[in-house]
């Protein structure tokens, strides 16, 4: 069993900026993380609003940025998934695959993870044309047409990004108004590989082994087609990552962990910041800030309660 002062679950924008501060405040701190550092901007291609950096960051490269300036402050980082969290008379007991940590202070800092369409033939076909990340998987589409299913920023950056290897990218969106931002839909909008099928979903994913067509379906007309494609890249929005959490913090319907003044919890000592939390911004800048709240927050708590 290992014991430290601040345990926080999750290594993306908000947890590696929480890990920096609590650190840096000589609190003992580890960070778990299941996969790789930095979340959902890792899997992003360029980050083009994050202050500081006028030509832009890739999302890799800033992901490691900020998980190399946390370690050089004293964070453990330790790649392992979070089971089960309990508390006890003196802080709380967090179990992971290999082991038990006990920590004063717990920063849930785990994001959310893309939603997927639930269309017959997505699962099957996943990897062999269905894709939910353009910057890992954009490259196997060079010289090939694609859809891209969405309409919020997501959808609209990612296929911005397919148009540097696919020959033709579609934009499939349920409504017959984006969700995204006016500067990435003008860029969309105007780009030549791409154009819009309007009010249209994805009913279906056709293939044997591999992705060969889409049937689609006017929500308009109640017509329905199959659209021939080599891929299909799906951002239809996140799920929050807390089904590990329920019955140990309180959370809305959906998932999302409810917070109070100080990104606390419903349990003292317990904070979450980042886009697990309902009401969170789900922008970088937004998430490093909350991650620096949550961090002096679980300060204040330790400076009070040790
Ligand atoms: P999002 O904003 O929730 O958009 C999801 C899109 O998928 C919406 O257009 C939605 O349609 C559509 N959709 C949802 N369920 C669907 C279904 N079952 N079938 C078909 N379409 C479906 O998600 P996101 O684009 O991933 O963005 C998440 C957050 O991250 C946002 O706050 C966004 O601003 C932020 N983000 C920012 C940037 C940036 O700043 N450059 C980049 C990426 C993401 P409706 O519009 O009809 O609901």
């Amino acid at each position: 069993m290992t014991k430290t002062d601040v345990l926080i679950i999750g290594g993306g924008g908000s947890g590696l900026t929480a890990a920096l501060y609590t650190s840096r405040a000589n609190l003992q701190t580890v960070l778990f993380e299941k996969l790789t550092p930095g979340g959902q901007i890792a899997l992003t291609d360029i980050v083009e609003n994050y202050p500081g950096f006028p030509e832009g960051i890739t999302g890799p490269e800033i992901s490691m940025k900020m998980e190399e300036q946390a370690k050089k402050y004293g964070t453990q980082v330790v790649y392992e998934e979070v089971k089960s969290l309990s508390r006890l008379d003196k802080g709380f007991s967090v179990k992971t695959s290999s082991g038990e940590y006990q920590t004063g202070a717990i920063i849930l800092a785990t994001g959310a993870s893309f939603r997927m369409l639930g269309a017959p033939g997505e699962r099957e076909l996943t990897g062999k044309g269905v894709s939910y990340c353009a910057t890992c998987d954009g490259a196997f589409f060079k010289g090939k047409e694609v859809v891209v299913v969405g309409g919020g920023d997501s959808a609209l950056q990612e296929g911005l990004f397919l148009t540097r290897f696919a020959t033709k990218v579609t934009i499939i969106h349920r409504r017959d108004k984006l969700r995204a931002s006016p500067i990435l839909q003008d860029r969309a909008k105007s780009h030549e590989k791409i154009s819009f099928l309007w009010d249209t979903v994805v009913e279906k994913v056709n293939g044997e082994k591999k992705v060969e067509s889409v049937t689609i379906k006017n929500l308009k007309t109640n017509a329905s087609e199959d659209f021939k494609t080599d891929g299909i890249f799906i951002f239809v929005g996140h799920d929050p990552n807390t089904s590990f959490l329920k019955g140990f913090v309180d959370m809305d319907d959906k998932g999302y962990v409810l917070t109070s003044e100080g990104l606390k919890t419903s349990v003292p000592g317990v904070f979450a910041a980042g886009e697990v939390r309902l009401g969170a911004v789900k922008q970088l800048v937004a998430a490093a800030g909350e991650g620096c709240e949550a961090a002096l927050q679980a300060q204040a708590f330790l400076e009070d309660h040790v």
